[in-house]
C-alpha cells in the first residue's frame, strides 16, 4: 500500500509530463531528457539499424522464390532505395548534427522501409509473407530502432495511410475481395495500437525514471550544499572552539603564573615573618645588651671604693654600649627611610683614596688588637681619585663591610680597597674569617637576615647592615655581591660608576677622627644654642679643658638676641629643634646680621638631607647628636 507521501510523490512526478506527447512540462528538462536519451540509445540504434539492414537484405533473397515475376522490381526497391537509405542513416549517425534529427530520420527510415514492403504487398497481395513482413516493420520501428513514442506513432499512422492510399492507387479492390483489405487493416491497426500502448508505457516509465533521478540529483545537490554548509558551520565552530581553547589555555597559564606568584609571595611572607621574629629577638638582644652595659656600669660607678682604673674601664664599657645602641637605632632609621623611599643619594665631590686611607687609620688599631693584619689597595692616583658620589653613603658602605670583616674573622688578613675596571670602580673587602655558606649568600642582603639565625645564639648586629649597604649602592648606581667559602673567608664586592671630578680639599666626616684632643681655645668665645640642659651640660664638660668661654642660649630667639646685643662670639653651636625659634630661623637671622660668625649645626635627626638644609640656611658645618667629643673638638678647631 502506498503511503500518502509516496502517493503525493507519484502524482507530482506525473504532473511533470504532458499526457499525450509525454514531453516534460519543463522545456529545460525535456532538452536534458532528449540529450540523455540520444546518448543512451545511439549504440543500440546503430546495432538495430545494422541488423535491420542485414535482415532487409536477407529477406530480399527470399523475394526470388516468393515473387518471381516481380523480383527485379523488388530488388530495385530493396537494394537501390530502402537499403541505401538505411545505410545513409547508419553513416550519418556518426555526425554531430545527427543528434538533432535522428528521430526524424528514424521515422523516415521506418516509413521508407514500410512503404517498400507495402509496395511489395500491393503488387503481390496473395503472398502472405509480406503481411508478416509488415509486422516485422512495425515491431522494428516501434521497439527496435529506439524511436520515441511520438515519432513511432506518426510513422505507424503514416504507414497505415500509405497502405490504404496504395490500395486505392493500385485498384486493389478490383482484384481482391474487400474482406482481405479489411482484415489487413484490422491487423495493422491492432499491431499499431499494441505497439503504441507498449511504447507509450515504456517511454513513460523511462521518463518518470529520468525525472525521479533528476529529483534525486537535485536532492543530492541540495544535500551536498547542506553538507557544505554543515561543514562550514563545523569548521566555524571548531575555529571558535579552538579560539576558546586558546583563551582557556591562556587563562590557565595566567592562573598558573598567578599561583606561582602567590606561592612565591606566600613563601616571602613566611620568610619575612621568620625574619621579623628573628629580628625582634635580635633587636631585643641588641638593645638589652648595651642597655645592660650602660645601666649596670653606671650603677657600679656610684660604688665608693672604686679605683681610677676601674672607673675608666667602666666608662669605656658605658661608651661602647652607647655607641652600639646608637648604631642599632641609626640602622633602624635608615631601613625605615629606605622602606618609605625617602632616601636619596646626594652626589658631590668624593675622594675615594681619602676615604680608604681614613678607614684604614680608623680600623687599624682594632684589627691589630685581634692579632690580624689590615691592608688597603687603591688603583687611582690621588689626583684621579675624586669621583661623583655620595660621600657619607660610600663611607658607611665601606665602614659596614670592614666592620663585618672584623666582626666575622678571628685570624688572618683583612684587605680592602678598589680596582678600576671598565669605567667602574670595583670596591672589595676581603677577609679570611668564618665565611658564608652558599645557600645563605643570596639572602644575607635581605633585611634582618643573618647567617646564623638561631634566635638563642644571636650575635652582635641587627642583620640590617648589608641590606642598607645594598640600598645605598643601588642609589649610587652600582651593585653588590659576595664570593665566599664557609670556613675560608669572604670577599664582598661592589661596583660604583667612575665619574671623575676635580680634586677638592674637603675632608670626609671622619677625616679628623683621630686628631689629637690636646686643644686650647683660650681667649675664644662660643655660643651654644640648646634647649636641653643635660646636652648643654655635656658640651660644657667636653669643652671645659679647652678653656673656651661659653654662653648658653636656651632657644633660637635668645641666640639671636645675644648676637644683637653685640656680644662677640667666635663661633656658634646651633641646635636645630628648639622652642620659640628653631635653629634654621635663628641661623638665617644671625647670618643676616653677622655673616662672618661660623655656625655649626647640631641635630638629633640623623636624616639625610638635613645637612644640606642647614647649609642652605647658612650653617657652615654640621654635627649630629649624640655628639662625638673628638668630632666636636675637630670641628671647633677648624672654625676657630
Ligand atoms: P649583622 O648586623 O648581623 O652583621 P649584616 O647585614 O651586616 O648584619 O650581615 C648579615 C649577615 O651576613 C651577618 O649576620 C653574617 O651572618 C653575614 N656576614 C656579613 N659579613 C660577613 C663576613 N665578612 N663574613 C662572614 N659572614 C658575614
Amino acid at each position: 500500500m502506498k503511503t500518502s507521501k509516496e502517493a503525493r510523490n507519484t502524482s507530482f512526478t506525473e504532473m511533470a509530463l504532458k499526457p499525450f506527447s509525454l514531453n516534460f512540462m519543463d522545456p529545460e528538462l525535456e532538452k536534458r531528457f532528449r540529450e540523455r536519451y540520444f546518448l543512451n540509445s545511439i549504440a543500440v540504434f546503430r546495432i538495430s539499424l545494422f541488423t535491420v539492414i542485414l535482415l532487409y537484405a536477407a529477406f530480399g533473397l527470399l523475394d526470388y522464390s516468393l515473387a518471381e515475376s516481380y523480383h527485379k522490381e523488388f530488388y530495385t526497391i530493396r537494394f537501390l532505395i530502402v537499403i541505401p537509405f538505411l545505410i545513409l542513416m547508419f553513416i550519418s549517425s556518426y555526425f554531430s548534427f545527427f543528434s538533432r534529427i535522428w528521430q526524424l530520420i528514424g521515422s523516415l527510415g521506418l516509413l521508407i522501409a514500410g512503404t517498400g514492403i507495402i509496395y511489395m504487398l500491393l503488387r503481390h497481395p496473395q503472398n502472405i509473407y509480406y503481411y508478416g513482413g509488415m509486422f516485422l516493420i512495425f515491431m522494428g520501428g516501434y521497439f527496435f530502432i529506439k524511436l520515441r513514442f511520438f515519432s513511432a506513432l506518426i510513422s505507424g499512422i503514416g504507414l497505415l495511410f500509405i497502405y490504404n492510399f496504395g490500395s486505392l492507387l493500385f485498384n486493389y479492390f478490383l482484384d481482391v475481395e474487400p474482406i482481405y483489405w479489411i482484415a489487413a487493416n484490422a491487423f495493422f491497426i491492432a499491431a499499431n495500437i499494441i505497439c503504441i500502448i507498449g511504447l507509450y508505457s515504456i517511454e513513460r516509465l523511462e521518463r518518470l525514471d529520468f525525472f525521479q533521478k533528476q529529483l534525486l540529483n537535485d536532492k543530492q545537490i541540495e544535500i551536498e550544499l547542506i553538507n557544505e554548509g554543515l561543514e562550514e558551520q563545523v569548521k566555524h565552530r571548531t575555529q571558535e572552539l579552538d579560539k576558546r581553547n586558546d583563551k582557556l589555555e591562556r587563562e590557565i597559564l595566567t592562573r598558573e603564573i598567578m599561583e606561582q606568584k602567590l606561592i612565591v609571595a606566600k613563601e616571602k611572607a613566611e620568610e619575612s615573618d621568620k625574619l621579623k621574629t628573628a629580628f625582634l629577638a635580635n633587636m631585643s638582644h641588641e638593645i638589652r645588651t648595651p642597655m645592660n652595659g650602660i645601666l649596670g656600669f653606671t650603677a657600679l660607678l656610684k660604688e665608693p671604693d672604686l679605683t681610677g682604673d676601674d672607673k675608666e674601664k667602666y666608662i669605656e664599657i658605658i661608651q661602647k654600649s652607647g655607641d652600639r645602641m646608637l648604631n642599632t637605632v641609626n640602622d633602624i632609621i635608615e631601613v625605615s627611610k629606605i622602606e618609605t623611599g625617602l632616601l636619596k643619594a646626594v652626589f658631590g665631590n668624593t675622594n675615594v683614596n681619602s676615604i680608604i686611607e681614613e678607614l684604614f687609620q680608623f680600623f687599624q688599631l682594632e684589627v691589630h688588637k685581634k692579632n690580624m693584619v689590615l691592608e688597603f689597595h687603591t688603583d687611582l692616583s690621588d689626583d684621579d681619585s675624586c669621583i661623583k658620589s655620595d660621600n657619607s653613603m660610600l663611607l658607611s658602605i665601606l665602614t659596614n663591610l670592614v666592620k663585618n670583616a672584623i666582626k666575622y674573622s678571628n685570624t688572618g688578613r683583612i684587605k680592602f680597597g678598589y680596582h678600576l675596571k671598565n669605567k667602574s670602580l670595583i670596591f672589595f673587602v676581603e677577609d679570611e674569617g668564618i665565611g658564608i655558606s652558599k645557600e645563605k649568600q643570596g639572602s644575607i642582603f635581605n633585611r634582618f637576615s643573618q647567617e646564623n639565625q638561631d634566635v638563642n645564639k644571636a650575635v652582635e648586629g641587627s642583620g640590617l647592615g648589608l641590606s642598607i649597604s645594598k640600598a645605598y649602592i643601588e642609589l649610587l648606581g652600582g651593585k653588590i655581591w659576595v664570593e665566599s667559602e664557609k670556613g675560608k673567608g669572604s670577599c664582598f664586592y661592589f661596583e660604583h660608576p667612575y665619574t671623575k671630578m676635580m680634586k677638592n680639599n674637603f675632608s670626609s666626616d671622619r677625616s679628623t677622627l683621630n686628631s689629637s684632643p690636646a686643644i686650647d681655645f683660650r681667649g675664644k668665645s662660643l655660643l651654644i644654642a640648646e634647649d636641653e640642659e643635660y646636652v648643654f651640660e655635656y658640651l660644657n664638660l667636653v669643652l671645659l679643658k679647652t678653656e673656651i668661654s661659653i654662653k648658653w642660649a636656651k632657644n633660637g630667639k635668645e641666640a639671636v638676641d645675644f648676637c644683637k646685643e653685640n656680644q662677640h662670639f667666635d663661633t656658634i653651636l646651633m641646635d636645630i629643634n628648639m622652642p620659640i625659634m628653631d635653629g634654621y630661623q635663628a641661623t638665617k637671622e644671625i647670618k643676616h646680621l653677622f655673616p662672618n660668625i661660623p655656625i655649626i649645626a647640631q641635630t638629633a635627626f640623623a636624616i639625610k638631607g638635613d645637612k644640606e638644609k642647614m647649609i642652605t640656611a647658612g650653617c657652615d658645618d654640621y654635627i649630629s647628636k649624640p655628639i662625638d667629643k673628638d668630632l666636636l673638638l675637630a670641628l671647633l678647631k677648624k672654625h676657630l
